[in-house]
């Protein structure tokens, strides 16, 4: 278990699109952990690859967390004295650290252009830039130090690599997967740094920022396992192991129908949202929708990406962000991929649109109203919800179910009046007419006592009044109790719609 003291985790993303779910969720759990353990979490924008540069991107990911109300102690927008926290402003920091491995030997100056790489590749099977190539390429290894300078001097265009030593056994360990080993061997002498835009790769940034933010666990995606063996190389070089971080990368979120990782494509091809928020590609104006367009709560969201990949050994399903907190446990984490059941999440909405109260959900039912030209009071629209919430699980289906509250049926559903509507219908919703103008008081008990007595007086069935009734006020044969019905429309309102079916129906 990990000592309290101290923990300083980080979300680090690249601001090349849109945020995927499974960011969020790597996000989520980092939240989680600092959370639990009164630690620190950080927000860096790791930006050094201009090329893959979005704009918006950053805008994009700080307004999905303020959604999901994951928040942040330090970083881009937060502040913080560890900062500038955006990669593409630490430029003089990185550079020192390049030079001081270029000082120790650990790091070397190449010259090979991008034709002579790839002649090496084509020349040589599964070339590798290693122990077994390096000495005949152009690099600061090959070349004399005057050929070296001299290349430099005359503004060469060069990148820094690191040096690997083969054979070496080195050792990630993992607090999700244990300890992985592997032999330096297989590791290729990576770009740390690129002259052409003085900028480091991905690689030496993330490491040298993790340590001079004092970073005590990254808590990533497994499909950055791949490179901990080299951070782990990198933190040997620099002389700093006794600070390394500990490593927990967590599993894949995998397609919901099959195996491989899921992908935006999934999303499209079964209709679900991989994005938190609805997205507009900058430069091809497409748009991909999100979880918070498309009707999530946040608090669903987060409690299905929590339970991907981790579970609190118990049968409790929901839990709120609080005793995530309290229960969650990185050890516990899966090794193997989280399949993404999206239909879960659905489910997972349903019972959060139960939790939230009728005034909670008003904004969004208020609006989903006004899209389909309804003014309703908010009274009016408090009680529908009360009726209706438990019923869909999404606001948005409210609609179809709730449209008739407010707007008289036009036409009747022609399977439900044939099954429905019988030769003494007209009869007996003509007698209930009677009945129901001539109640000063029309609430739900009032009605009740008096239809009952009527029904039975007339020893009518039951069903057959009230599958009538139904139709002649909601046109088809769905809907909540028919008094509840009723006493939401009013009395006008109700025997309107009864002589207007009455009229029509045959
Ligand atoms: N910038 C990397 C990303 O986009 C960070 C990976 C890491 O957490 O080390 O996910």
């Amino acid at each position: 278990m990990t000592t309290s003291a101290n923990v300083r985790v980080r979300f680090a993303p690249s601001p090349t699109g849109p945020l995927h779910i499974g960011g969020v969720r790597t996000a989520l759990y980092n939240y989680l952990f600092a959370r639990q353990h009164g630690g620190q979490f950080v927000f860096r924008i790791e930006d050094t690859d201009s090329n893959r540069f979005v704009p918006g991107a950053e805008q994009y990911i700080l307004e999905s967390f303020r959604w999901l109300g994951i928040d942040f102690d330090e970083g881009v927008s937060f502040g913080g004295d560890k900062g500038p926290y955006r990669q593409s402003e630490r430029r003089h920091i990185y550079k020192q650290y390049v030079q001081q491995l270029l000082d120790s030997g650990k790091a070397y100056i190449a010259f090979d252009t991008p034709e002579e790489l790839s002649a090496a590749r084509e020349a040589v099977p599964n070339f590798q830039y290693d122990a077994s190539t390096r000495m005949k390429m152009r690099n600061s290894l090959s070349l004399s130090k005057d050929e070296t300078e001299r290349l430099i001097r005359e503004g060469a265009n060069y990148v820094v690599r690191f040096l690997i030593e083969p054979g070496e056994d080195v050792v990630v360990h993992d607090l999700i997967r244990g300890d992985v080993h592997i032999n330096s061997r297989v590791l290729d002498d990576k770009v740390l740094y690129k002259a052409a835009d003085e900028l480091p790769t991905y690689h030496l940034a993330n490491i040298v920022d993790d340590h001079l933010m004092q970073i005590s666990h990254v808590i990533r995606g497994e499909e950055w396992l791949p490179s901990a063996p080299l951070h782990v190389l990198l933190y040997r070089a620099f002389g700093w192991e006794d600070t390394m971080p500990q490593f927990a990368h967590l599993p894949l979120l995998l397609k919901p129908d099959g195996k491989g990782k899921l992908s935006k494509r999934d999303g499209d091809r079964l209709g679900f949202p991989v994005f938190p928020l609805e997205w507009k590609d900058p430069a091809t104006g497409e748009v991909s929708r999100g979880y918070r367009e498309d009707g999530y709560l946040p608090e669903a969201v987060i409690n299905f990406l929590a339970l991907l990949g981790w579970n609190p050994g118990t049968e409790q399903e929901l839990l709120s962000l609080q005793e995530l907190v309290e229960q969650f446990d990185l050890s516990k984490c899966s090794k193997a991929g989280a399949k993404f059941d999206y239909v879960k999440a659905a489910w997972f909405n349903h019972e959060y649109i139960l939790k939230k109260s009728d005034a909670e959900l008003l904004p969004a039912f208020t609006s989903l109203l006004s899209a389909n030209s309804v003014e309703a009071t908010d009274e009016q629209a408090l009680a529908v919800l009360g009726m209706m919430k438990g019923r869909v699980n999404f606001v948005k289906e409210l609609w179809p179910l709730c449209k008739f509250f407010f707007v008289a049926p036009t036409e009747y559903d022609e399977k439900t009046v044939r099954k429905r509507w019988k030769e003494y219908s007209p009869t007996q919703m003509n007698e209930l007419k009677e009945l129901l103008s001539s109640l000063d008081d029309f609430s739900i008990e009032s009605q009740e006592a008096a239809v009952h007595a009527w029904i039975e007086a007339k020893e009518y069935k039951m069903g057959d009044v009230m599958n009538a009734w139904r139709l002649t006020l909601v046109g088809e044969g769905k809907g909540p109790g028919m008094f509840e019905i009723s006493a939401f429309l009013g009395k006008a309102e109700t025997l309107k719609r009864m002589k207007k079916a009455i009229a029509e129906l045959p």
